[in-house]
């Protein structure tokens, strides 16, 4: 037993004979590169700290959400005041509505929205009610792109792109896949061949607009474009999943950073500051579907949750101010930028994508990388001593190539300065 993760691996021990894999979702068990994960104990600013007394910097970020680090002074402040009326009224409170317009002003495609609890339920109530709207069945979605859990999303193509889905998880009936059609990440003509294919037939086609779970990857040129265009033609709604890219990639995220408008769009993660929030919405007479005022029925009991609303707030308000996101733009640039010297000062093989304030390290890409079969060719071995060398060296990163690093405002020149030193020390032995 490695004595500076002794006590997370007995907490690992505890928890496997409870839950699944010991963890409560299931990339927090590091399969893909192996070893312990370590217990959190707490986190402030750019740290997180482990039950060893271990500090990290920290690149997860809870996954994506923590866009100003743990516990921003704002936040913490907006939650302990919201505490002190209450945590739940099964009542409308205006500091949803509040949430509602902020939203709508930094992302002004969701001209209606409905609040919910994850990003999972912001996909699954969004592709209902894009169902409803159009009368048709059939979905479009593309290979790597992660939309939640729910069984008609949860499927891959791999060499069965342009065929009908299967299912990517045991416990997803075929007959809930087989109406998910899978094209191909920045390949308009496999999007095109499948809706020619289905005439009138596709309800929407929802992506990630710039894709964080297979790694960072930007949209090619006029991809996003075409496929609104390709919508348009067909009568197909667009659905940008922007649970990851949403005041990420650019603050009114992808679809602002790109320019293209979707009909609809699916925001999770920051938009809580931390806590559990997801949304939906986008066109108005879209949203007129959805119950009471329409036909589809979508609900919640925790939705619009007091403390989550007041996190969400506090932190899009925060980050909305002048210069807060474009200095964490920059952080992420400065960091990408030592990284590949890093890695080209020792003759390791790497590509660094950024978009905005996320990145990815792609080990063994001498190319850049623009789809799932890209990243498959990675060298997996090496991004497995990547993560633990890393980590052995203060450094938090997620454990896996196919996951992308977050960065936060409280991330600076220090965190940047010992991030690249640890990289630098561990290519070099390589
Ligand atoms: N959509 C995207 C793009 C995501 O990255 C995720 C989660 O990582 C989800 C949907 C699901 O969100 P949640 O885990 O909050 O259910």
């Amino acid at each position: 037993m490695s004595q500076r993760y002794s006590r997370s691996e007995e907490a690992f021990d505890e928890a496997r004979a409870l839950m699944p894999g010991g963890v409560n979702s299931p990339v927090r068990a590091l399969k893909s590169v192996g070893g312990t994960p370590f217990f959190a104990a707490g986190g402030r600013g750019s740290r997180i700290v482990d039950v060893n007394g271990n500090i990290y910097v920290d690149y997860v970020g809870a996954y994506g959400p923590l866009v100003l680090g743990h516990c921003p002074e704002r936040v913490e402040f907006a939650i302990r005041s919201a505490l002190e009326n209450g945590t739940a009224f099964g009542a409308p409170t205006e500091a949803e509505t509040r949430l509602a317009l902020l939203v709508r002003q930094l992302v002004p495609s969701m001209e209606k929205l409905r609040l919910v609890n994850s990003g999972t339920e912001a996909t699954m109530s969004a592709i209902r009610v894009a169902r409803g709207y159009t009368s048709r069945e059939k979905i479009i979605k593309f290979n790597g792109c992660y939309h939640g859990h729910a069984d008609y999303l949860l499927v891959k193509a791999g060499s069965g792109a342009l065929t009908f889905g299967q299912p990517d998880s045991a416990g997803v009936p075929t007959g809930s896949a087989a109406d998910t059609l899978v094209a191909d990440f920045n390949n308009l003509e496999s999007v095109k061949t499948l809706l020619e294919a289905n005439p009138k037939q596709v309800a929407y086609i929802i992506l990630e607009p710039v894709p964080g779970n297979m790694g960072v990857i930007p949209p090619l040129e006029g991809f996003l474009e075409g496929l609104r265009q390709l919508c348009d033609q067909h009568g197909t709604l667009l659905v940008f999943d922007e649970v990851m890219s949403g005041f990420r990639v650019h603050l009114g995220g992808a679809q602002a950073l790109f320019n293209v408008k979707p009909d609809m769009t699916c925001l999770g993660k920051v938009i809580g500051g931390g806590l559990p929030v997801g949304a939906y919405g986008g066109r108005a007479d879209i949203m007129g579907c959805v119950a009471p005022d329409g036909p589809v029925y979508q609900a919640g009991t925790l939705s619009g949750n007091p403390l989550a609303t007041a996190a969400g707030i506090a932190a899009l308000e925060q980050l909305s101010e002048e210069g807060v996101f474009d200095a964490i733009v920059n952080t992420t640039r400065e960091i990408c930028e030592g990284l590949t010297s890093a890695a080209a000062a020792s003759n390791v093989t790497v590509a660094v994508q950024q978009v905005g304030t996320m990145f990815t390290l792609f080990l063994g890409a001498s190319q850049r990388i623009t789809n799932i079969d890209d990243v498959g060719a990675c060298n997996f071995e090496q991004f497995s001593a990547y993560f633990h060398g890393m980590r052995d060296r203060g450094i938090n990163l997620p454990p896996s190539q196919y996951e992308a690093c977050f960065v936060s405002a409280a991330h600076d020149q220090h965190d940047i300065d010992g991030t690249l030193d640890a990289a630098r020390s561990l290519f070099s032995s390589f």
